[in-house]
């Protein structure tokens, strides 16, 4: 049942002269549903736990098992949804077909893609701008496409790395709702960093990060 566990997880990066422990000993497991902040000082390692979480990165100690992918890894990319500080947006594609990017990896056909990323444009509230570029978006639009962008395989993971970070209060605020509203009554685990009380008192668990040391509670 478990989604992602971490067995004592380490990473430490040694381009430099010194090497840089960024995260020491991490275990944890995150279940279906959960609701997770991640929280800590610039540095702490929170994105560093992010990246092992979501694949992208290996740790140099331990080991991270996926249960929910089995042996089919190439099935991570529409199982984990991904969410960044800026929204990374493919200039050049409308709203709508960078929301069909991680659709299209999958094995249905282009029209399938297409309706499932306008159904994720509505899950979000952004049906109407869907014709539009990037450009001309706001910045708490372009997250809100991100954040479409990362929901719309329906992923069993969301994780996101200072999704509200970029933007002002309000506009954060409403990005968060609507990002909660749209994973309710849902299965999908979601594991936030985010230096936002607010953002943090609105999950249902608090991870600590400093130094590269990961305190979990239940
Ligand atoms: P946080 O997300 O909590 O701010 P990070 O995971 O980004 O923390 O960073 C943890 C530590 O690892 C910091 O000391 C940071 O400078 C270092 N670090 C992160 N990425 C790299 C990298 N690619 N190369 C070298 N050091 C890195
Ligand atoms: P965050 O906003 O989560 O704290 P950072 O601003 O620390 O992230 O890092 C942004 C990017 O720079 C990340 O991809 C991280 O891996 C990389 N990075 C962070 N610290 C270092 C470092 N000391 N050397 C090289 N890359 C780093």
């Amino acid at each position: 049942e478990v989604l992602v566990r971490t067995d004592q997880v380490g990473r430490t990066y040694s381009q430099g002269k010194t090497p840089v422990v960024a995260l020491s000993s991490a275990t944890c497991a995150i279940l279906p549903g959960a609701r997770i902040a991640l929280m800590g000082p610039s540095g702490g390692g929170k994105s560093t736990l992010l990246h092992l979480l979501a694949g992208l990165d290996t740790p140099t100690s331990g080991s991270i098992t996926w249960p929910m992918l089995g042996a089919r890894e190439t099935l991570r990319p529409l199982k984990i949804g991904l969410v960044f500080q800026v929204p990374s947006l493919l200039a050049p594609l409308t709203v709508v077909e960078n929301v069909e990017i991680p659709l299209l990896l999958g094995q249905g056909s282009t029209e399938k893609a297409r309706a499932a990323a306008l159904d994720a444009l509505d899950r979000i509230g952004l049906r109407s701008i869907g014709e539009k570029l990037p450009e001309e978006l706001s910045g708490g639009q372009a997250q809100r496409v991100a954040v479409a962008r990362a929901l719309a395989t329906y992923p069993k993971l969301l994780l996101a790395d200072e999704p509200t970070g970029q933007l002002d209060h309000p506009t954060a605020q409403q990005l968060f709702d609507v990002l909660l509203e749209s994973l309710e009554g849902t299965e999908t685990a979601l594991v936030v960093a985010t230096h936002d009380r607010i953002v943090a008192e609105r999950m249902n668990t608090i991870w600590h990060m400093h130094h590269g040391l990961l305190e979990v509670q239940a």
